[in-house]
């Protein structure tokens, strides 16, 4: 069976100096691999991407893309990088979409809000930034926003990009997500942190919306693995609602085998 881990972040090294287990590449393909997990996508994180002072992410973000482009020439088709871009620079966003979507790229995100500086998605200068996407059909992941925001963006964002919020229902918001999911047939969420984490959620979400709009993700290495998979493999939903979850949703988006 297929497990595509939607939502991971190369270069994560947040919780380095918590648990000191140092993930370098080597360990971060095995420690997913050996949880079954078979390929996987998502953007570059590092530390150090958090809270700068926002001026730096115009240079800085070109920095990350490349680096998570990097992991993907090292690890082939095991891992789908995701782009960052920052709506304080549309044109550096748009060039680095159009630089990378050339390369094959087809994934922007998960994109982080919080940690660069900027708050909500609906606005001009983002919109902007997606309409540059949606000339690529980008598949575009995001850190949840606020309620309204999401709402309001899911409203506006060009149809032919396909909308990945993360972490479905992770804050007690399970009505607010399962609308949106049911309202916009382009909007998507990821189960990462911690959407699979409640007995019975899944099969909740499925009863509600179907199977076809989730998305399994971890959050790895902020994340291990191993508990998502074996929330997932135990909710009582079908075969088939499972496998749309671990990764045929995930290949139709995207495009894969
Ligand atoms: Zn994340």
């Amino acid at each position: 069976m297929d497990i595509i881990d939607f939502h991971v972040h190369t270069g994560y090294d947040f919780h380095a100096d918590e648990h000191g287990v140092l993930i370098d590449n080597r360990k971060f393909r095995s420690d997913l691999e050996a949880c079954g997990v078979t390929k996987c996508c998502g953007s570059y994180l590092p530390k150090a991407c958090n809270a700068r002072p926002v001026a730096d992410y115009e240079q800085y973000i070109p920095e990350l893309n490349a680096k998570a482009y990097e992991t993907k020439e090292l690890y082939g088709d095991f891992y789908i990088p995701g782009l960052h871009i920052h709506p304080a620079f549309v044109e550096m966003s748009c060039r680095e979409i159009e630089k990378y979507a050339r390369l094959g790229v087809k994934m922007i995100g998960e994109l982080v809000p919080y940690m660069m500086g900027w708050q909500g998605c609906a606005t001009k200068e983002f919109l902007e930034i997606m309409d540059c996407a949606a000339s690529y059909n980008m598949v575009v992941n995001i850190h949840l926003t606020s309620g309204a925001d999401m709402r309001a963006l899911c409203a506006s964002i060009p149809k032919s990009i396909t909308l990945v919020w993360a972490h479905f229902s992770a804050f007690g918001t399970f009505d607010e997500h399962t609308g949106l999911l049911r309202e916009f047939e382009n909007v998507y969420f990821d189960t990462s942190a911690h959407g699979s984490d409640r007995v019975g959620i899944i099969k909740d979400a499925v009863n509600a919306v179907g199977s076809e709009k989730l998305l399994f993700g971890t959050d790895y290495p902020g994340i291990g693995p191993a508990s998502d998979i074996g929330a997932m493999m135990v909710e009582d939903i079908s075969d088939a609602d499972r496998e749309n979850i671990f990764s045929r949703n995930a290949k139709r988006i995207l495009g894969l085998k």
